[in-house]
């Protein structure tokens, strides 16, 4: 959906469609270096990172394996706490495999830092993490993060893939979303 932002409940738009793309290029090239000749699962986080990482793993010139969990950390409304739990979990074992974790978006970091030791405490052999926007507040968690879209500032967003209410997340675009709607 590409929303004439004008008359919607979105304030501005942060990242262009062409933006994304083009970024997501630029990161699936680092990636074929450095994961050339190794073997590459990419574990998406559901459901935000379903348009990064369509997007992003058809931007890869090399073969990938994708997998999936859906975690939820608790929060109410727009703030997250960090304390994480699995909605689905991944479909195979993943000891001894190298892994990147794409994710939308790091705000605290939080549940990041909470995924990233948990696929490490299962035998990865590595764990890494891409994610498409990345907000100020993430600097303050030690969670290394290889792979980053976008910093942006402290807003609340939506679109490709990130919802307000389950809504917003088939906009094209990455939008601040109007303060009224969830104020
Ligand atoms: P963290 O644990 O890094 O604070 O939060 C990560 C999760 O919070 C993200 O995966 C996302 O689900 C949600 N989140 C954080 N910031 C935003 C935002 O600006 N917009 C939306 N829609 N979700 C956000």
């Amino acid at each position: 959906m590409n929303l004439n932002t004008s008359g919607t409940d979105i304030e501005s738009v942060v990242v262009t469609q062409d933006q994304i793309q083009a970024r997501l290029a630029e990161l699936a090239v680092q990636v074929e270096k450095d994961y050339a000749g190794r073997d590459l699962l990419l574990i998406g986080v559901l459901k935000g990172a379903v348009m990064t990482m369509a997007d992003f793993s058809r931007s890869l010139q090399r073969h990938v394996e994708m997998d999936w969990m859906a975690v939820s950390s608790y929060g109410s409304g727009t703030k997250s706490s960090g304390v994480v739990r699995i909605l689905k979990d991944l479909d195979r074992d993943i000891t001894g495999r190298e892994v990147v974790i794409v994710e939308d978006i790091v705000d605290t970091g939080l549940t990041l830092a909470w995924l990233k030791s948990n696929l490490e405490s299962r035998g990865a052999k590595s764990v890494e993490i891409l994610t498409l926007l990345r907000k100020p507040d993430a600097a303050k968690v030690s969670v290394d993060v290889k792979y980053v879209g976008f910093d942006i500032p402290t807003e609340f967003v939506v679109g490709y893939g990130l919802d307000f209410n389950e809504k917003y997340r088939n906009l094209d675009f990455i939008g601040v979303l109007a303060k009224h709607m969830y104020s």
